[in-house]
């Protein structure tokens, strides 16, 4: 969209006072839901709700478990507790999403739910999930927060369970200009209940068909997601081409590992991870930002071994991989504004490290 159009549809909304819902947010949705191949879209005011509100729209509450992983951020469970239910993880496989073959050994009676988490932006294997989902009749919920147009079997991920949530956070693939969040669903019930409960359940000004919450996608960041998706695809790429670039580059380092990609699961590549010896993490990680490159660690602590979840009565040792990969991986940045110098900068710093010696400066 060109900054002439972002401009008026901007001044519109200062013009009408249109500040909550209106057009802005109707075609934001109209624009997601074509973009990532959803039947609708709705507009919620975080990625948080974005996966509270269907949990929600599905019956979770209290007394219910919800099984998520032991790894992720700590929205993935936030939003289950914020439905009163209790999380219950399963640990990681190596693509640093939860392993979905482990996922019956946490299935218990009261389990209601799955939330499977693209974190990094890698799917899920989707196929285990549904096969889980489908024999114990549970709702699956993708937090897709991280995972804007990436794939399963040619299937944009969000489209698997009754709905997918979305970030549009400042940090997010797709990202707005303060929060936001997106739902997906193909669901017409599922679409139908949710837009009535992020607007206080009020079918029109004068007609509560049940208690909702303020949860509206704000109009001006609306208009900002208007003038940002049409990049978005093109960004997902650069991310891949740029985690590729990575993948070429580090693949042989000695005794960098980095997990063999699949073919039918697509990552959107919202961070890149690889790893290393445990007894070297850190000082990697410390020369690496020594040499000012943003690198980072999610996290060094697993969700599941928080302080504030120690009520739920998990231990370290519980989620073995979990754990083996807090104590291995680093975070390069994977954004579209990089360019191949600092890229290469990047790997070389990393190989420079591992052989111990150093590497020729630039190759461009
Ligand atoms: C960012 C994120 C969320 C929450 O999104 P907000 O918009 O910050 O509420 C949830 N889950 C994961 C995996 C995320 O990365």
């Amino acid at each position: 969209m060109a900054l002439e159009v972002f401009e008026k549809m901007w001044n519109d909304v200062l013009s009408t006072g249109d500040f909550t819902l209106g057009k802005a947010v109707t075609e934001f949705e109209e624009r997601f839901a074509k973009m990532c191949g959803s039947k609708y879209a709705i507009g919620v005011a975080n990625g948080t709700d974005a996966i509270k509100l269907p949990l929600k729209m599905c019956g979770v509450g209290p007394g219910d478990e919800v099984i998520t992983a032991a790894n992720t951020f700590v929205a993935s469970a936030g939003a289950i507790v914020e439905c009163g239910a209790t999380p219950r993880f399963v640990d990681m496989c190596e693509h640093y999403v939860l392993d979905s073959y482990k996922l019956e050994s946490a299935i218990t009676e009261k389990t209601k739910a799955i939330v499977p988490v693209s974190f990094t932006g890698e799917p899920c294997e989707m196929d285990e999930v549904l096969r889980v989902a489908d024999k114990y009749k549970l709702h699956v919920v993708e937090d897709n927060c991280q995972g804007v147009l990436a794939s399963y079997k040619g299937k944009f991920l969000g489209n698997f369970g009754i709905a997918g949530a979305i970030s549009l956070h400042p940090l997010k693939n797709l990202n707005v200009w303060g929060d936001g969040g997106v739902i997906m669903t193909s669901d017409d019930e599922m679409n139908r209940k949710l837009r009535l409960y992020r607007n206080h359940g009020m079918f029109d000004r004068d007609t509560i068909t049940m208690f909702g919450l303020n949860s509206r996608l704000d109009s001006l960041q609306a208009v900002v997601g208007n003038y940002l998706i049409d990049s978005t695809p093109g960004n997902v790429e650069q991310r891949r081409r740029n985690a590729a670039y990575y993948d070429m580059y580090l693949k042989d380092v000695p005794g960098v590992f980095i997990v063999p990609r699949r073919t039918h699961a697509v990552s959107s590549f919202h961070l890149y991870f690889f790893e290393v010896d445990e007894a070297i993490r850190n000082d990697l990680y410390q020369y690496l930002l020594d040499a000012g490159i943003e690198a980072k660690i999610h996290y060094p602590t697993p969700l599941y071994l928080q302080p504030g979840l120690q009520y739920l009565g998990y231990k370290e040792g519980d989620f073995p991989v979990a754990d083996r990969q807090a104590k291995r991986y680093i975070t390069l940045m994977t954004d579209e504004h990089l360019n191949q110098n600092q890229m290469y900068y990047c790997v070389s710093k990393v190989r420079e490290f591992m052989c111990n010696k150093p590497q020729e400066k630039y190759l461009y």
